[in-house]
């Protein structure tokens, strides 16, 4: 079951509190000019004071709250809607009794929970009719209406707050859910996606002759190795040592990513090929230093190939084949080495 579905009788239970409080507070002012028995007079203090009492407890004992309380709801508004020929449709708290209860079932956002409350609205209102024989005076006074207030302005207030919290919350998550997307959740490194999306930035602004631009292809030598000898873990630990190392050499401006398995990608804007190369370089030495307490033994290298953009590099694919085929040739002739792209 859904959290927002346990937890739905106790985020209900203040509302209803607090609802059927200032709904009683109009009903009384009605029963007072009415000048209503005592059984009215019970069933309004049960309906602002009782029932949101006792509502929470069914809820709360019930092997499912979750159902109890959609219950409970239906019958807040079949309550409600009890009261609308009990006070003779005094015209005011006769649309807020409908009213009300009905905008609440529709944000509790529960599907067809405000269809259900239909028949159980109509079967109460005929039944508070046979009782008073229909007597209808729809008129409301000035008292009414102010004691009306309250119950309209706070309800009003609530829902809004309500809302906004809803809103905040879906921002929020949505914020997350970007950041999950653009970010490869092992190395904290920019996901494919989201790398290449600034690649093909880069090359946009490179064709527009701004300044020219550097893409370097990193692969791990080795690496099944690792995987096989050590254990996924141990690879795991291998792949973020690498990352972070490649994080701690990058310098402002350069933007890597993790390009799938254990193949790293970086793409250094408004960079010539002699300043890349020389960062790359620092990169791959620094890779050898790399000790994993999980494989002690197991030394450590990367292959990496360099290209600069061209003017023939339409698409990034072009840019970013360029530099596998020098990273290809880095492990051909040998591996944990540097080799610049044929121009
Ligand atoms: P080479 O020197 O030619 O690069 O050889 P290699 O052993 O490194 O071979 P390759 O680059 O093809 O190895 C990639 C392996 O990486 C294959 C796959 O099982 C493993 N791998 C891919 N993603 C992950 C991961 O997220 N974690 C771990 N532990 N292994 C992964
Ligand atoms: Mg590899």
């Amino acid at each position: 079951m859904l959290r927002t579905q346990l937890t739905l009788p106790r985020r209900v239970y203040p509302y209803r509190v607090l609802g059927m409080a200032l709904g009683a507070l109009a009903i009384a002012t009605v029963l007072l000019e009415l000048q209503a028995g005592t059984l009215l007079w019970a069933l309004c203090v049960f309906t602002g004071v009782v029932w949101p009492q006792l509502a929470h407890l069914l809820a709360q004992r019930s092997a499912s709250p979750f159902a109890a309380e959609q219950r409970n709801l239906i019958a807040d508004s079949a309550l409600a809607a009890l009261w609308v020929p009990l006070l003779h449709f005094n015209l005011l708290p006769a649309v807020l009794l409908l009213a009300l209860p009905a905008a609440d079932k529709v944000n509790t956002d529960i599907p067809g929970l405000y269809r259900r409350t239909l028949l159980p609205t109509c079967v109460a209102i005929l039944a508070g009719g046979l009782a008073t024989g229909f007597a209808f005076a729809p008129s409301s006074s000035t008292a009414v209406v102010l004691a009306c207030m309250p119950m309209l302005l706070i309800h009003t207030l609530a829902v809004s707050h309500g809302r906004r919290r809803l809103v905040a919350k879906v921002l929020r998550k949505n914020q997350e859910l970007d950041l999950l997307s653009r970010t490869d959740m092992l190395t904290g490194l920019r996901s494919r996606d989201h790398w290449e999306r600034e690649v093909a930035r880069t090359l946009h602004e490179v064709h527009a002759g701004a300044s020219p631009a550097v893409l370097v292809m990193i692969d791990i030598d080795g690496f099944k190795q690792a995987n096989d000898r050590y254990g996924h873990i141990a690879g795991d630990a291998l792949l973020r040592a690498v990352a972070a190392l490649l994080q701690e050499t990058l310098r402002p401006g350069d933007i890597g990513g993790r390009y799938g398995g254990d193949e790293f990608a970086v793409v250094c804007p408004a960079t010539g090929l002699t300043e890349a190369a020389a960062t790359a370089e620092a990169f791959r030495a620094a890779v050898e230093t790399i000790r994993l307490p999980q494989a002690p033994d197991l030394s450590h290298s990367v292959s990496i190939g360099i290209a600069s953009a061209r003017p023939n590099h339409a698409r990034i694919e072009d840019w970013v084949n360029a530099a596998d085929a020098a990273l290809y040739e880095a492990k051909r002739s040998g591996r944990n080495r540097m080799v610049l792209a044929r121009t």
